[in-house]
Order: C-alpha cells, then sequence, then structure tokens
C-alpha cells in the first residue's frame, strides 16, 4: 500500500501519535499532527482530541484551501501548520507540541533567538538544524502564525516561546524523528547547562550540511 494512501495516513497519524503520547513528549490534549494529502487538501488531528487515543475515522480532513470538509473539528492550531506549509511546499506533514524540555529551553533566559539551541551533535544539525525562537503571543492570536510564516521558508522547525516546537519534515515520519531528535537535544542541552560543554564547530556543521542537504 502506498504511503500517500489517506487510510495508510490515518493510521500513522493513529499509531505515532499514540507513540508519542506513550513516551510523555505530550500530555492531555495538546499537541497535533497533520499531513499533506496527494489532492492538496490536509489530515490533522482534531480539537480537543488526545494524540494518545486517535480514531483514525475521526481525524478531520481539509481541503486545499484548509477549509474542514469532514472528520471531528480541526485544532485550533490549524493556522500554525498553515502558516509552515505555506511557505514550505516540501514539506508532507507538520508536528506541534508542549514538550517539556523543548518548552523549557524556550522559557530560558538568554538563549540566542536566531538559535536556541547549540549543535550539540549531528544528528540534531541534520534533522533540525539552526532553530528560532518565536516570540510569545496568546494562543490564536493571528500575529503568531504571521510571525511563524515569517521564519517557516528558512526554518524546517521553529520554537514559540512559552509554548512549544512546531517542526516540518517531508513526510510524518521525519517530521516525527526530528520533534524527538529536538526534544532529545534540549534535554541534554538542559544537562549540560553551566558545564560549557563543547559544541560541534561551525566547519563541522559546515561539513554535515554539504554531506546531508535537507
Ligand atoms: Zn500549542
Amino acid at each position: 500500500m502506498s504511503v500517500h494512501d489517506e487510510s495508510t495516513l490515518r493510521e500513522q497519524i493513529s499509531s505515532l501519535g499514540k507513540s508519542l503520547f506513550d513516551r510523555g513528549l505530550t500530555m492531555g490534549a495538546s499537541g497535533n499532527i497533520s499531513v499533506r494529502l496527494d489532492d492538496g487538501g490536509w489530515l490533522m488531528t482534531p480539537t480537543n482530541a488526545c494524540l494518545g487515543r486517535l480514531d483514525p475515522a475521526r481525524i478531520s480532513r481539509l481541503d486545499g484551501q484548509g477549509q474542514w470538509l469532514d472528520g471531528d473539528k480541526p485544532t485550533k492550531e490549524q493556522f500554525l501548520h498553515m502558516a509552515m506549509y505555506a511557505e514550505r511546499p516540501q514539506s508532507g506533514a507538520i508536528v506541534h507540541l508542549h514538550s517539556t524540555h523543548s518548552v523549557a529551553v524556550s522559557c530560558l533566559p538568554g538563549v540566542d533567538p536566531c538559535d536556541c539551541i547549540p549543535p550539540l551533535t549531528a544528528y540534531y544539525v541534520m534533522r533540525v538544524g539552526k532553530l528560532p525562537l518565536v516570540p510569545y503571543h496568546v494562543p490564536g492570536d493571528p500575529k503568531l502564525g504571521d510571525a511563524v510564516r515569517g521564519l517557516a521558508g528558512q526554518h524546517s522547525a521553529v520554537l514559540l516561546a512559552n509554548h512549544g516546537p512546531v517542526v516540518a519534515g517531508k513526510n510524518l515520519e521525519a517530521a516525527v524523528y526530528a520533534t524527538e531528535e529536538l526534544e532529545e537535544t534540549a534535554k541534554l542541552f538542559l544537562l549540560l547547562r553551566g558545564e560549557n560543554p563543547r559544541a560541534l564547530t561551525e566547519e563541522q556543521v559546515a561539513e554535515l550540511q554539504r554531506r546531508f542537504p535537507a
């Protein structure tokens, strides 16, 4: 079965959502997932849905303009996904979580707003790259969508201050892996705070970008 098959994608959203939930990367009804369909529309997790208990048949389906077609009503954070997709035609899926360590980094004083986490590991550089901080906005503020859109062309992942990461990938598996890599690297960064850790050098980062272009 093709990975583009809609029913396969519905199952994949549910199983990866449960996997994220079961490992504590998302709690309660927070977090949302979307996948681009071959017809130009999207599948998106519903509002107030727990990612650990998604019903594949009730996942929201949107048309190419982002209008709700069927399934349960989409997440109220739909605009974050649409802002990323608008600037990233190459991205097929987006994951947004309120994952603890990433949120912790987003609240720290003194993080570089152009790049919140240093390049501690090669896989972080390859899967996430530079992570800009989006200033805090009240949930649902359309200005938050504008701020995300302004960064999404250059960045596959952004970190919303006092809120959480929004991560795009070429497909759902890639977006989930990048989100996990970000969360684990945020944890490493917090473990190493005050230790003056040795990050990868500019030359080492450039070599990774050359050998493994995004
Ligand atoms: Zn959120």
